[in-house]
C-alpha cells in the first residue's frame, strides 16, 4: 500500500515549524482517536496514518532522513533507515496534554484529583443579612493528612513509579492489529503507586476533620445568596488543589418584617379612632423606630411607603422602601356603656346616610341594580 506523504497526511508545509507539527496532530488526533470513535475502522485508520506521520516528522533525526530519502529513510523495511517506531514515544505526553484539556477530567497525571466543593447553609436574621456580618462555621472537610503530608504513603515511605505503566499513567492496550492509549487501570493515571499506605488515612491522603472558619458576610444578602470560599472545601487527593466552599444563605423569617427584593414590608394595626381622626402611629424600622402620620379618614388596607427605609442591596442599586400596610382593628371585649355610645353614634349615623359612608352606599347601589337587572 503506497503510503501518503506525511506533511500531507498532518497538512502542513515542508518548512512547518515543530510547534505547527505538534499542534496539526493533535488536532488530526482529537479528531480521529479511537476512544472518541468505537468501531469506527476508517478514524482509526487515519489516526494510525497521522501518528506515524507525527512519530517521523517530529523527530528531527528521522525528519531529515525523511526529507531526503522519503518514507525509504524512515521505515524499517525499506533497510538502511532507523528502524521501526517501537517502543513507547512521547503519545502520553501528548495525551496527557490533549485529552485532558478535552474531557476536562479533574483524572490524571501527577497532580492527583481536585477536592469536591462543599456547600453550606447559614441560617441570617433579617437584620444580619441586611446590615451583614462575620459569622463563625464549623465545617466537616477532609484536609490533607498530616501524618503522610498527603501522599498516602506511610511515614517513612514513599510512593513508588507505577510497574505497569512505568509513570506515564497511560498504557497501550492492544487490539488487533492496533494499540490504543487507555488510562493505567493499576494507578488511575496518577503514574505512582502505593506499596505502604499511611495508616492515619488509609493511603487516602486525607482525614475528615471540623474546622471552624470566619465568613464575612456582606449587608444587603438574601436568601439562596452563595458566598464563596475559595480552596476552602475538601482537600485534593494526593496532594490535588482543594476544593471551594459555597456558603448559602438561608434568612430565618422575622417577627415584623418581610422582604421582596429590596423592599421592606410590614402590617400595622391602627385603631378606629385613629383611621377615623388621624393619628401620629409610631412604626418599627430595622434600624429604630419612626413615626408615621396617619391622614384622617384613612381606610384599612391604605399603604404608607416610608422611602429608603428598606433594604440596600449587596449587588448594588438604589436602597428600598419600607412600605407599611394599616389595618383596622374592629375592638373588641367593650363595656356595656362603650357599647351604648357606639348605639348612640350609630344613630348619628344613620341620620348622615351616604355622606359617612359613601363606599357602602355605592356598593348598596350595586347591588339593587344588580337585583333589578335579574327580574327583566
Ligand atoms: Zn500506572
Ligand atoms: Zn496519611
Amino acid at each position: 500500500m503506497a503510503k501518503r506523504d506525511y506533511y500531507e497526511t498532518l497538512n502542513v508545509a515542508r518548512n512547518a515549524s515543530e510547534a505547527e507539527i505538534k499542534q496539526a496532530y493533535r488536532r488530526l488526533a482529537m479528531k480521529y482517536h479511537p476512544d472518541r470513535n468505537p468501531g469506527d475502522q476508517v478514524a482509526e485508520e487515519k489516526f494510525k496514518e497521522a501518528k506515524e506521520a507525527y512519530e517521523a516528522l517530529s523527530d528531527a533525526r528521522k525528519r531529515a532522513a525523511y526529507d531526503q530519502f522519503g518514507h525509504a529513510g524512515v521505515d524499517g523495511s525499506a533497510g538502511g533507515g532507523f528502524g521501526g517506531f517501537g517502543g513507547p514515544t512521547d503519545l502520553g505526553d501528548i495525551f496527557g496534554g490533549v485529552f485532558r484539556d478535552i474531557f476536562g477530567g479533574a483524572r490524571g497525571g501527577a497532580q492527583g484529583y481536585r477536592g469536591a466543593d462543599l456547600r453550606y447553609p447559614l441560617d441570617l436574621t433579617l437584620e444580619e443579612a441586611v446590615f451583614g456580618t462575620t459569622a463563625k462555621i464549623r465545617v466537616p472537610t477532609l484536609v490533607t493528612c498530616a501524618a503522610c503530608a498527603g501522599s498516602g504513603a506511610k511515614p517513612g515511605t514513599k510512593p513508588t513509579t507505577c510497574p505497569t505503566c512505568r509513570g506515564v499513567g497511560q498504557v497501550r492496550m492492544q487490539q488487533g492489529f492496533f494499540s490504543i492509549q487507555q488510562t493505567c487501570p493499576r494507578c488511575q493515571g496518577r503514574g505512582t503507586v502505593i506499596p505502604e499506605p499511611c495508616e492515619t488515612c488509609r493511603g487516602v491522603g486525607r482525614v475528615e476533620e471540623q474546622k471552624t472558619l470566619s465568613v464575612k458576610v456582606p449587608a444587603g444578602v438574601d436568601n439562596g445568596d452563595r458566598i464563596r470560599l475559595s480552596g476552602e472545601g475538601e482537600a485534593g487527593e494526593h496532594g490535588g488543589p482543594p476544593g471551594d466552599l459555597y456558603v448559602q444563605i438561608q434568612v430565618k423569617p422575622h417577627p415584623i418584617f418581610t422582604r421582596e427584593e429590596s423592599d421592606l414590608y410590614c402590617e400595622v394595626p391602627i385603631g378606629f379612632t385613629t383611621a377615623v381622626l388621624g393619628g401620629d402611629l409610631e412604626v418599627p424600622t430595622l434600624d429604630g423606630r419612626l413615626s408615621l402620620k396617619i391622614p384622617p379618614e384613612t381606610q384599612t388596607g391604605k399603604v404608607f411607603r416610608i422611602r429608603n427605609k428598606g433594604v440596600k442591596p449587596v449587588r448594588g442599586g438604589p436602597t428600598g422602601d419600607l412600605l407599611c400596610r394599616v389595618v383596622v382593628e374592629t375592638p373588641v371585649n367593650l363595656t356595656r356603656e362603650q357599647k351604648e355610645l357606639l348605639q348612640q353614634f350609630a344613630e348619628t349615623m344613620e341620620a348622615g346616610g351616604k355622606r359617612h359612608t359613601p363606599q357602602q352606599g355605592s356598593w348598596l347601589d350595586g347591588v339593587k341594580k344588580f337585583f333589578e337587572d335579574m327580574k327583566f
